[in-house]
């Protein structure tokens, strides 16, 4: 097969003659799959032979989504997931599991900053947060005994400030610890955190990965580097009896049964077997299918994005606009390392006055569609403050820069001019 990613985003991880020749992957809507002989089924259900059991451990539909983004990211496996934050919180629970601490800025999705802060504690599991995680002083005065990981976006969203992977990953393996990214902004085909030493990366496949706004869906996928055994993580070498055979006495632990693929093995046996947020076989076809344009899709967004940035940049009322794709932010020089094809379709923008403005430009807009969403085919618009960041801390959400008059756009697919002229028209309305 071609190894280029256009390619890949419409072969990877599918092969028609195992599937009845059907050109497009099936939607196999079946809970369980036929054991075959007793021998056989011993063998999958104690792990080791690869097959199908049960619907909420693997499907046919869902496992052809996983081996193409575990291709995509350039991991050596993924597990799909019901949605972004199930990706976001078996990830962090995974490694942070058993009393475990995160370093994570508070420049995140809203979910995640309150996982982070206020619910994986209760779990046992605590956060340090940095004012900026490419300040390495700063994230490295954190580290101590129990941290396990460090978490960040890619690109923040709606910031849409960038990480400098490399350093921080450096930073984290020199303490023995993992970097796991939230990878869901840029999309595979804008950045492959992997290749710069990131170990884990995870994604709202409900984004711009499926691209229609028709399915929530998520994905961890392992970069399979990461020495788990290195004595920070017991998880990975205690033994565990759901992958061992008590009748015959052989005991085994994650990281010895499964080596590098520790990490991913455990969330699919453990977290998706126990806790049970399974993708399901409809939304991992629609995420396929959606894939197959992501390339397409990704580029003509960015440059659209790239025009309506530049664009705000001069309109009346708007005071400030935040796109890492611009000259003058200050992190431009991370672009041309990281993103030779842009930066994403996400951008943000403050304008004067507060949220008032700001609700008379949203309901004036009438080609931007009002939605807590982004990666759609369509163009949205949303406040980050009242909708999608409402449930972070006031002054976490002045420091990732969600202030009551800024306003966040997804750029979809329609033509650029048009969305211009629809913000022009709306901003000229509001005051
Ligand atoms: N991560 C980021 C960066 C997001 O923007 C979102 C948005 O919702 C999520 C995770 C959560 O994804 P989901 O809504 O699919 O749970």
């Amino acid at each position: 097969m071609g190894v280029d990613f256009r390619t890949q985003a419409i072969h990877a991880g599918y092969e028609p003659l195992d599937n009845g020749r059907a050109a497009v992957p099936p939607i196999y809507a079946s809970a369980a799959f036929d054991l075959g002989d007793a021998a056989r089924g011993d063998a999958l259900a104690g792990g080791d032979i690869d097959g199908f059991e049960y619907s909420r451990v693997a499907n046919p539909t869902v496992d052809a989504l996983e081996k193409r983004l575990a291709t995509l990211e350039g991991g050596i496996g993924a597990v799909a997931v019901g949605s972004g934050m199930a990706a976001v919180s078996y990830a962090l629970m995974c490694a942070g599991e058993g009393g475990g601490r995160i370093i994570a800025p508070t420049d995140l999705y809203g979910a995640s900053v309150d996982a982070l802060g206020d619910f994986l504690p209760q779990f046992g599991i605590h956060s340090d947060f940095v004012k900026d995680i490419n300040d390495l002083e700063e994230v490295e005065s954190k580290i101590g005994p129990d941290t396990r990981a460090i978490f960040a976006e890619t690109v923040a969203n709606p910031s849409t400030a960038i990480i400098d992977i490399e350093p921080l990953a450096e930073l984290a393996h020199s303490h023995g610890i993992a970097l796991i990214v939230d990878n869901t902004v840029p999309t595979p085909y804008l950045l492959n955190p992997i290749k710069f030493g990131a170990d884990i990366v995870v994604h709202s496949t409900t984004k711009g990965i499926t691209g229609h706004g028709n399915a929530i869906g998520g994905a961890i996928i392992d970069g399979g580097n990461f020495d788990w055994p290195n004595g920070r993580f017991p998880q990975f070498t205690a033994r565990q009896q759901v992958i061992s055979d008590d009748r015959t006495g052989e005991w085994h632990s994650f990281a010895e049964k499964f080596g590098k693929a520790a990490f991913i093995k455990r969330i699919r046996i453990k977290y998706l077997r126990t806790f049970g947020a399974v993708q399901s076989p409809f939304n991992a076809y629609l995420s396929l299918v959606g894939l197959e344009t992501l390339p397409q899709r990704v580029s003509q967004q960015v440059v659209s994005a790239q025009r309506i940035a530049e664009h705000l940049t001069s309109a009346p009322h708007v005071t400030k606009v935040n796109y890492s794709g611009l000259g003058y932010t200050p992190q431009y020089e991370l672009v041309g390392k990281y993103f030779p094809r842009g930066v994403g379709q996400i951008l943000s923008f403050q304008v004067d006055g507060g949220a008032d403005s700001v609700r008379r430009i949203i309901d004036g807009t009438k080609l931007f569609s009002y939605v807590p969403n982004i990666g759609d085919a369509r163009s949205l618009i949303v406040d980050p403050a009242r909708i999608t960041h409402r449930e972070v801390p006031a002054e976490a959400r002045i420091a990732a820069g969600v202030s009551d008059n800024l306003i966040r756009l997804s750029i979809g697919l329609e033509d650029v001019n048009d969305l211009i002229a629809d913000l022009d028209q709306a901003i000229a309305a509001a005051y």
